[in-house]
C-alpha cells in the first residue's frame, strides 16, 4: 500500500542534502517501507501458528487480540481483522509503526522463540488499518447519548488523546489544552517523520475533533490558564503531560555554540516536515547538513538523533555511550538500522568537555570500562585513566533522557503528590491521584515511556473516570 500520506513523505526525503540521504531515497525505509499486499500480509499473518499460549498477546501492553487478527488477516477477513484491532487500540497504525516489537509482541512470538524469525506483527497491524483508513471503514465517533459532564484534559499526545477517545465515545464533552501549536506530544514533534509519518499523526487529529473533541492549542496550564481555574471549569481533570526537562550535565565548555538538546534537535526537525519556517534550523543551528554530528546518548532518543542526521546529509555521526552494545537502553533493531545507514558507535566512552572555546570543535572523550554490578545489577561504567582522546564535532547533539517538570511549583499545587523523581503519584489501575477528581496518565505518571503505555494508561483512566462521573451524577440526581 502506498497511500497519500506516504507518497507526501517521500517528498519530504527528497527535499534532503547528502550522500546517505540520497542512498535513502532508493526506498529502504526499513520499517515503513515493507510494502505490504493483501497477499503478503495474509502470508506473514499465516504464519502464526495459534500456538495457544499467547506470549505475543500477554507482552503487548494492550493485550490486543493478535492470534484472532492474524487469523482473519490470513483468511481475508480484513474488515473483522480491523475492527478487532481497533476495539483494543486507539492508535494501531501508529502502534504498529512505532512500538519496539522486538521488546514485546515480536520479541515473544513462539515462531521467533523457536528460532524461524518472527510473525511480523507490527508490520500486519499497520497495514490492517492503513487499509481501514484507505477504504473508509474508520470514521469519527457518534456517541449513541450525549452527556453534559465535562472532562478537561492537559495535554494532547498519546495517553491524552486516547483518553479523549475513550470519553468522547460515551458522550462525555471532552476539551484537550496542549501548549504546542499542533497536538500529538512526541508523536508530532519527538517521534522522527521517517519512522512515523506526520500525515498519520493528524488524520487522527482530525477525526476526533470532527467526532466532537475540542483541541484547544497554544494554551499552557500554569501560564495561560491556572491548574485552578481548570479544575472549576470542568467535572473532571486528567494530566497527561509527558516529561520534556531535559537531563544534562555540567562540563567546561558546555555553554558554546554547536551544542544542542536532542528535543530541540527533533523538534525543529519534525517542524521541517510540516513545511514551517523554522529559524534555528534555517540559520543552520539546528540542521547537520554538512557536519561532523556526536550524539551523547543511548538510548531510542539517540537513535532517532543519528538517524535524522544521516537524512540531513551529515558529513559523519558517530554516537557516544558510555556503555556496551549489550548494555544501551536503545533498541538493538535501532542500533542496526543505524548502523546500516552509516551511524558509527563508539562504546564505552563518556565525554569530559568540549574544545574550541565560543563555537563548539570537539568533545573531549574519555574511555569507559564496565566495572562491578550496581544494585540493580546492572555494572557501573568506569573511567580508564590516561586514555583520553578528542573527537572532532561540528554539532553535538545531547541526548541523555528526559524528567518530569515540577508541575507541584508550575501549576501552584503542593498539595498534588508526586514521587522523588517528580512524576505524579496515581493509583496504578485506576490512575486517580491524591486530588479528588484529578487524573493522570503517560509518561507524567510512569516516567519516560513508550507511546503503547500511554495509550493503555489514557484508556485505563478514562474507564476510571466514567465510573467516577457516572457516580457523581448519581449522587447529584437523588
Ligand atoms: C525522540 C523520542 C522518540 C520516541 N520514540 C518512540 C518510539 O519510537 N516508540 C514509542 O513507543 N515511544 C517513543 N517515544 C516515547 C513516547 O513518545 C512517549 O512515551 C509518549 O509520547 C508519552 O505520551 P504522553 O501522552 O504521556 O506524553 P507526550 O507525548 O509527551 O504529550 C504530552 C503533551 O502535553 C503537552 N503539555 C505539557 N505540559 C503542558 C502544559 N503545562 N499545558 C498544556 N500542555 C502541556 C505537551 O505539549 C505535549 O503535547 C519517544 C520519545 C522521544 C522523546
Ligand atoms: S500495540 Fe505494539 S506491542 Fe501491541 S501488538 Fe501492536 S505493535 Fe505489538
Amino acid at each position: 500500500m502506498v497511500g497519500e500520506a506516504m507518497l507526501k513523505f517521500v517528498t519530504v526525503e527528497k527535499d534532503m542534502p547528502g550522500k546517505r540521504a540520497a542512498e535513502l531515497r532508493g526506498g529502504d525505509f526499513g520499517e515503513i517501507y515493507s510494502a505490504y499486499s493483501d497477499q503478503k500480509a495474509a502470508e506473514q499473518a499465516g504464519r502464526c501458528s495459534q500456538c495457544g499460549v499467547p506470549y505475543c498477546q500477554n507482552h503487548c501492553p494492550l493485550h490486543n487480540n493478535i492470534p484472532d487478527w492474524l487469523l482473519m488477516t490470513a483468511t481475508g477477513r480484513l474488515r473483522e481483522a480491523h475492527e478487532l484491532t481497533q476495539a483494543t487500540n486507539t492508535f494501531p497504525e501508529i502502534c504498529g509503526r512505532i512500538c519496539p516489537q522486538d521488546r514485546l509482541c515480536e520479541g515473544n512470538c513462539v515462531i521467533e522463540l523457536s528460532g524461524h524469525g518472527t510473525v511480523t506483527i507490527g508490520s500486519v497491524e499497520k497495514y490492517i488499518t492503513d487499509t481501514a483508513w484507505e477504504k473508509g471503514w474508520i470514521k469519527p465517533i457518534k456517541p449513541a447519548v450525549e452527556r453534559s459532564e465535562t472532562v478537561g484534559i492537559i495535554g494532547a499526545g498519546p495517553g491524552g488523546l486516547a483518553a479523549a477517545d475513550m470519553l468522547r465515545r460515551a458522550g462525555i464533552q471532552v476539551t484537550v489544552y496542549d501548549r504546542h501549536d499542533r497536538a500529538g506530544g512526541l508523536m508530532t514533534y519527538g517521534i522522527p517523520n521517517f519512522k512515523l509519518e506526520k500525515e498519520v499523526v493528524m488524520r487522527r487529529i482530525d477525526l476526533l475533533q470532527k467526532g466532537g473533541v475540542e483541541i484547544v492549542l497554544n494554551c499552557e496550564v500554569g501560564a495561560d490558564i491556572s491548574f485552578a481555574d481548570l479544575r472549576a471549569r470542568h467535572d473532571a481533570v486528567l494530566i497527561a503531560t509527558g516529561v520534556y526537562k531535559s537531563n544534562d550535565f555540567k562540563a567546561p565548555g558546555s555553554g558554546a555554540d554547536g551544542i544542542v538538546r536532542a528535543i530541540d534537535y527533533l523538534t525543529a526537525s519534525n517542524r521541517k516536515s510540516f513545511g514551517d519556517a523554522v529559524e534555528e534550523f534555517d540559520n543552520g543551528k539546528l540542521n547537520a547538513s554538512e557536519k561532523r554530528v556526536v550524539v551523547i546518548g543511548g538510548g531510542d532518543t539517540a537513535m532517532d538523533c543519528v538517524r535524522t542526521a544521516i537524512r540531513q546529509g551529515a558529513t559523519s555521526v558517530k554516537c557516544l555511550y558510555r556503555r556496551d552494545r549489550a548494555n544501551m537502553p536503545g533498541s538493538q533493531r535501532e542500533v542496526r538500522n543505524a548502523e546500516e545507514e552509516g551511524v558509527e558507535f563508539v562504546w564505552l566512552t563518556a565525554p569530559k568537555g568540549f574544545t574550541g572555546g565560543d563555537k563548539v570543535a570537539g568533545v573531549m572523550v574519555q574511555r569507559m570500562r564496565l566495572g562491578a554490578p550496581d544494585a540493580s545489577g546492572r555494572q557501573t561504567p568506569e573511567v580508564i585513566e590516561g586514555a583520553d582522546f578528542v573527537e572532532p564535532a561540528d554539532l553535538v547533539i545531547k541526548a541523555l533522557g528526559f524528567s518530569p517538570e515540577d508541575l507541584q511549583e508550575l501549576w501552584g499545587v503542593p498539595e498534588i503528590e508526586v514521587t522523588d523523581w517528580k512524576t505524579i503519584k496515581a493509583h496504578y489501575l485506576s490512575h486517580e491521584t491524591s486530588l479528588e477528581g484529578v487524573w493522570a496518565c503517560g509518561d507524567i505518571q510512569r516516567g519516560a515511556s513508550l507511546v503503547v503505555w500511554a495509550i493503555r494508561d489514557g484508556r485505563e483512566a478514562a474507564e476510571a473516570m466514567l465510573t467516577y462521573l457516572s457516580g457523581a451524577t448519581a449522587m447529584a440526581a437523588e
